[in-house]
């Protein structure tokens, strides 16, 4: 049993807030990184707010085996055949994992399945969601789907920019044609490694990370990120879903690796001192919960669009509004099965009102 050897006066050595962040990033523009012998570290551009995602290729005896795609767009494409070629000492690619459905994630998974004659691994949930995914976005604006939204309270001019923007999303609409599955507990042999199957759910619905207990290196995806807090989101498909329940659940599970893992995340820097950044993203959700908790005191009656307003203070952009609409709604699901909340669900209004149970319990509600 043995760390990859990383001694603090590496270069680029950073420990801040008590992570520690013991490589410098590639650029994100193809260049890469090597973690560990047949491990590498790639990271491609994102034309949006979050500028990179972070790839890894695992080395196997006669081939390389892809961890994550990148986003379909004509750089990553470009940048995909260099990097196979500086970097892969020749062996051919194997294989291309997905750890979740998200299309950072999986949106180049056809072109590079084709590109390099390779299957696609990945969970039956995730497989199928990216599916109905790439399928859905026909029926956008379906009755379900604004009954959906209506039930929040969001104003009918915002749901109508929404389903614009997201039908105009160039990326949505890539999707594989099969798949070899992947399970919880599953090890994969890749070289001289063995990666097993951990799933986490929260984030999405069957997400995988890959674990190499020996090494002690965890392939996170978007499971467990350094800087950023992964969105939690309940959508049409599940209005009832209970996502932060199953994230804490997910988050816990990971407790149990070695505490000296090395974190290697799709999105910010490799890390250590995992069970440190567990214990800040369950802390950062019941921070939420409570500061809920506290607006529902406020307001004798709200509706989710409301809550949102109060979460999320600044201007957000469509597809901003329906994350946070979506990672709202997981707190006040979270917090109605917690039976701090009363949801009435059928009003004249159609739309979903919430009370503070506290609040009904003191009388200060009107009969
Ligand atoms: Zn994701």
């Amino acid at each position: 049993m043995k760390s990859i050897n990383l001694p603090e006066e590496s270069p680029g050595y950073v420990r801040d807030n008590f992570l520690e962040y013991p490589m410098t990033p590639p650029m994100p523009d193809g260049s890469v990184v090597e973690i560990a012998d047949g491990l590498l570290w790639l990271r491609m551009p994102m034309p949006m707010a979050l500028d990179h995602i972070n790839l890894y290729l695992v080395e196997d005896d006669d081939g390389w085996f892809i961890i994550d795609t990148g986003l379909n767009t004509a750089k990553t494409r470009e940048l995909w055949p260099t990097v196979v070629e500086r970097h892969c000492n020749g062996k051919p690619i194997k294989g291309v994992i997905c750890t979740h459905f998200h299309y950072d994630h999986s949106s180049l998974s056809s072109w590079l399945m084709q590109t390099f004659n390779v299957p696609l691994y990945m969970t039956y949930g995730e497989f199928y969601t990216l599916k109905s995914m790439s399928s859905g976005i026909a029926n956008l604006g379906s009755e379900q789907q604004l009954d959906f939204y209506h039930r929040t309270g969001i104003p009918r001019d915002q749901v109508d920019v929404i389903f614009d923007k997201c039908r105009k999303d160039p990326f949505i609409k890539y999707s594989p044609p099969s798949f070899i599955r992947i399970r919880e507990g599953e090890v994969l042999t890749i070289g001289r490694r063995r990666w097993q199957i951990i799933i986490g759910e929260g984030h999405s619905p069957e997400h995988a990370c890959l674990y190499c207990e020996e090494d002690r290196l965890l392939l996170a995806g978007d499971q467990l990120l350094p800087e950023i807090s992964s969105n939690i989101l309940v959508s049409e498909m599940e209005p009832q879903a209970q996502p932060l329940t199953n994230w804490f659940h997910s988050l816990e599970k990971l407790k149990s690796l070695h505490v000296e893992t090395l974190v290697l995340p799709a999105h910010g820097p490799v890390f250590r001192q995992m069970h440190l950044r567990v214990q800040q993203l369950i802390e950062h959700h019941v921070d939420t919960l409570d500061s809920i908790r506290e607006f529902t005191l406020q307001e004798t009656e709200f509706n989710a669009y409301q809550a949102m307003k109060f979460m999320f203070k600044r201007s957000l952009s469509p597809i901003e509004t329906m994350m946070a609409l979506g990672e709202t709604l997981a707190h006040l699901n979270w917090l109605e099965s917690n039976g701090d909340l009363m949801c009435q669900r059928s009003n004249d209004s159609g739309i979903n009102t919430y009370l503070s149970t506290t609040i009904t319990k003191k009388g200060r509600i009107k009969q």
